[in-house]
């Protein structure tokens, strides 16, 4: 990976708008919430949220928390409730993190959810993180802003120490209050915590004047199985394929003639941005096998097999 200038923004408004920019423009800036600093990328451009994958290291796509300025821009991306309504009053912004299916018509990339058809989001309080999203208007996908299986960054030092050269930018905000990750729930008909934290279930129960059920092991609902919603292509997943074979929807990479390449310069980060639509797209043509191009193990590549493993599992 090329190393780049990681810029040290203070939380000005001159420093703000380059932040923002920097955001738009598809770049990867470091804020601070109160739960730990994130790492930030606009949750509408694939490539920006595939930086984010490259950046931290991270041997799988493990679906992002999408951070927004107000209730009126998350219902921009998600389809909301009753019991969303109850504890956006009651927490946000603050760290909860509602789980609601997503919007048909939202923006939003797929890698951010890895394929999922729901949307984890939530309204940070840390007024650096307000100041900066305001600006930027529309989501911005942000995991914690550390090295893949390293401790959360709680100040912007922390962040410099495992990030420097990879990210475009780190806003300073001081130290992060919280120091825990957000509480995650997910709202259909009843609430079902997938994570606790900042916010105490109590807490949550109060407000909604009901139990909370408790899905356990949720950290690692990318393990096989252990999410049935997880994106499963309908069709069978034929790994390093070297040839097609007749009747195959045929996904590439790299220089070969198929249906949908997934980066034609053999582009790791391209690929990642491409790798859920591009799934999706050739499953909705219905034919029982998709036979993809052997993926280098390198880099994002990891990410990527390992995904692409788990949709060629047996179901
Ligand atoms: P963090 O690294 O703190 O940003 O953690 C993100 C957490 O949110 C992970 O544990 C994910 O599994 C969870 N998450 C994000 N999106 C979803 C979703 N759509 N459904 C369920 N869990 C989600
Ligand atoms: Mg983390």
């Amino acid at each position: 990976m090329k190393t780049i200038a990681t810029l040290a923004l203070s939380p000005t408004a001159a420093h703000l708008a380059q932040a923002s920019t920097i955001l738009q423009n598809g770049g990867l800036v470091a804020f601070p919430t109160e739960t730990v600093y994130g790492l930030g990328a606009d949750a509408s451009n694939d490539q920006a949220v595939a930086k984010i994958y490259q950046a931290k290291g991270r041997p799988q796509f493990n679906p992002l928390i999408v951070h927004v300025a107000n209730v009126q821009t998350a219902r921009r991306f998600v389809q909301w409730n009753t019991l969303a309504d109850q504890l956006a009053k009651a927490f946000w912004p603050g760290p909860l993190t509602l789980v609601l299916p997503r919007k048909k018509d939202a923006v939003l990339s797929d890698l951010l959810s890895a394929g999922l058809p729901t949307i984890a989001i939530r309204v940070p309080k840390h007024p650096v993180a307000k100041a900066l999203l305001t600006q930027f208007g529309g989501a911005v996908a942000a995991p914690s802003a550390n090295p893949s299986g390293q401790i959360s960054p709680t100040s912007p030092a922390h962040v410099r120490s495992g990030l420097d050269g990879r990210i475009d930018a780190i806003v300073d905000g001081a130290v992060c209050t919280v120091g825990l990750e957000s509480t995650i729930v997910q709202l259909d008909d009843g609430a079902v915590l997938l994570r606790p934290g900042g916010v105490a279930v109590e807490d949550i129960e109060k407000e909604i004047g009901r139990p909370v059920s408790i899905r356990p092991n949720v950290e690692k609902i990318t393990a096989p199985g252990q999410l049935n919603s997880h994106y499963a292509p309908q069709a069978k997943v034929r790994l390093d394929a070297q040839h097609w074979r007749p009747d195959e929807a045929r996904l590439g990479f790299g220089a070969v003639d198929c249906d949908l390449n997934l980066s034609l310069s053999a582009d790791l980060v391209e690929a990642a941005a491409n790798l859920f639509a591009h799934l999706h797209r050739l499953d909705a043509e219905g034919k029982a096998t998709i036979a993809v191009s052997p993926i280098p193990q390198t880099g994002l590549g990891l990410a990527i097999n390992d995904r692409l493993k788990r949709a060629a599992a047996p179901r």
